[in-house]
């Protein structure tokens, strides 16, 4: 058991670095890493879907290629080619929106250039729940030329969801709607997809509890679903594309790209993707860059503690 921290190179959703806790079970290395935030009660679903993966032999895959999007952080216009040329070549682009200390034009500057760098592109829009109905609908009226692929957690609840689908219909809007937040935070992630306010579930195999839950969450609602990382190494990763690869239905490209926005990494085989897919595949720890990585003391300490308090929650 070893506790690393992996430097991002630029900032995501306020987050400068990850700390994760790699452990092995009795198939294979796995990787604990909730944000540093996260409660214990929700920092518990995701040590389970790592005692999963680390215990669990894996199911044959349906399918051995997973399409993979890039994923650019609310970084300034200028930075936009350093942050995506990582990725290689792809089709879709996942664009974050909303940051806190941004405003509209912001976002809008960064998703013209996208769209101006990369035109054969398609994009993706995600705000993480922080917009306002009347923002998100601005928005997308002022990008209604640009291919929207989606848009991910436009607003945070499920009334402003319902509100917005009215209005964006009234105004002749028809971008697909994605929900994240409100599956792997809910008690009942179903309770989105009866509302019929969206089209498009985010499944992200961490905080959902693992491939098998996943599945069977998947499995209840009647949306099209989307695998995405939780920002791991690749370690955690290659748990996305074993759930990616066990969908029935996989119609979209996954954001399991992160490792690009890592400024190291843990394994032989990283999982960045080639040509805009990745292989469903295990990865091969790399015991120096564990060590290297290696936090001890207080942050060792941090989540020694951490996993205790889970385990008792389990
Ligand atoms: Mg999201």
């Amino acid at each position: 058991m070893q506790v690393i921290r992996v430097p991002l190179r630029s900032k995501f959703r306020g987050v400068t670095f990850r700390e994760a806790l790699i452990f092995k079970g009795s198939e294979r290395y796995a990787e604990f890493s909730p944000f540093l935030d996260y409660e214990d009660q929700e920092a518990s679903t995701w040590l389970k879907a790592a005692f999963e993966f680390a215990n669990m032999p894996l199911a044959k895959p349906a399918r051995e290629k997973i399409e993979i999007n890039a994923t650019l952080p609310a970084v300034s216009e200028s930075d936009i080619s350093k942050v995506l040329e990582p990725f290689g070549s792809f089709s879709t682009v996942k664009i974050k929106v909303a940051e806190k200390g941004q405003d509209l034009e912001d976002d809008i500057s960064r998703i013209l250039t996208t769209n101006r760098l990369y035109p054969q592109s398609k994009i993706r829009l995600d705000a993480n729940g922080g917009f306002s109905v009347d923002q998100a609908t601005a928005l997308l009226q002022k990008l209604e030329h640009l291919p929207i692929e989606y848009f991910e957690q436009p607003v945070a609840t499920i009334e402003d969801l319902v509100e917005l689908r009215f209005l964006m219909k009234s105004r002749g809007l028809s971008v697909k709607i994605a929900a994240d937040e409100l599956i792997r935070k809910a008690s009942d992630p179903t309770l989105v997809a009866e509302s019929g306010a969206v089209d498009i579930a985010v499944l992200k195999v961490q905080p959902l509890g693992g491939i098998k839950n996943s599945l069977e969450i998947a499995n209840r609602m009647d949306l099209e679903p989307v695998v995405s990382s939780a920002l791991e190494t690749s370690l955690g990763i290659s748990q996305g594309l074993f759930l990616a690869s066990q969908l029935p239905n996989l119609n979209y490209a996954c954001g399991l790209g992160t490792v690009s926005l890592l400024e190291s990494d843990i394994a032989k085989n990283p999982l960045i993707p080639v040509n805009g897919f990745l292989n469903v595949q295990e990865i091969e720890l790399d015991q120096e860059a564990v060590s290297e990585l290696a936090v001890d003391g207080e942050r060792r300490d941090f989540w020694h503690r951490r996993l205790d308090r889970c385990l008792e929650l389990l």
